[in-house]
């Protein structure tokens, strides 16, 4: 059974190889969504729309901190299809800093991405959405909102992804009059370019040693999730947070 077929999705940072936004992408794609790929470039963002199964995917270049752009890519997924049934905003970068070492532009860099990113492309989107009377929010939130940063995030990450799960919720309660959904997904350590190279042997034992399943997760675990909660599988779910994480919380 094909989850999204005839859905129109747009996903932010989604052009990196083994990226949970790729992923979601394919994933998306094998389920029937006709899938827009938004990243920083432009050449990038093509070719992971080029790479995916079925046809009508397209890449186009935006910066979410930017609102401008952000009103663009949504204007042109309107002007391509129409409508606009899921947006996932998942373009995320981190910093592994310690409290005292975050200076100004540390903190707008990180927060910008993660928090101003995820409010300026769901306000782009919201009014197609309200209109249609349906659309699901999926945001990138994580582990680090729930206990910390750890060794991959600063506490501004943490900062900035908590304050996603707030705007989630916020979100979701305003938009579900209109059966607009909100949910946000909390993934835990999964193998990423976000997390490729960065520990020692020892730090890696270490992560590992605190996750109950034993390994890292896959880009596609995530990726399920968001299928799960852009498709009407969740279609009474609004304001949750959904944690993939190994059972690293338990
Ligand atoms: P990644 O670095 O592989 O991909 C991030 C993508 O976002 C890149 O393609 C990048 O170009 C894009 N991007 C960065 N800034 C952008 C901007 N201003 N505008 C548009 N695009 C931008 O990262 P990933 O591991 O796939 O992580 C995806 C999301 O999941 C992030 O929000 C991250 O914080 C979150 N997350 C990841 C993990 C993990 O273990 N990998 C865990 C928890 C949460």
């Amino acid at each position: 059974m094909k989850l999204l077929e005839g859905q129109i999705a747009i996903i932010t940072g989604a052009a990196s190889p083994r990226g949970l936004g790729k992923a979601t992408a394919q994933m998306f794609a094998e389920h029937g969504a006709t899938v827009v790929i938004m990243d920083l470039n432009k050449a990038d963002a093509e070719a992971s729309a080029a790479d995916l199964p079925g046809t009508g995917h397209f890449g186009i270049n935006g910066n979410v901190t930017n609102k401008d752009d952000c009103i663009r890519v949504a204007q042109a997924t309107l002007d391509a299809f129409g409508k606009i049934d899921v947006l996932v905003n998942n373009a995320g970068i981190t910093q592994p800093l310690k409290i005292l070492d975050i200076e100004a532009g540390h903190y707008d860099a990180v927060t910008d991405v993660s928090l101003r990113g995820t409010l300026y492309m769901s306000q782009a989107v919201i009014p197609a959405m309200r209109a249609q009377k349906s659309g699901s929010i999926v945001n990138m939130s994580s582990v680090s909102a729930q206990r910390g940063g750890g060794i991959f995030g600063g506490p501004h990450y943490s900062a900035a992804k908590a304050g996603v799960l707030g705007l989630t919720k916020a979100m979701a309660r305003e938009l579900a009059p209109d059966n607009v959904r909100a949910n946000a997904i909390c993934p835990g350590f999964i193998a990423t370019d976000i997390t490729a190279g960065k520990l020692t042997d020892d730090m890696l034992k270490q992560v590992l040693d605190g996750i109950p399943m034993g390994r890292a997760g896959e880009a596609k675990d995530v990726a399920g999730c968001a299928l799960f909660l852009a498709s009407g599988l969740s279609g009474y779910c609004t304001g949750t947070e959904l944690d993939v994480n190994g059972g690293s919380l338990i």
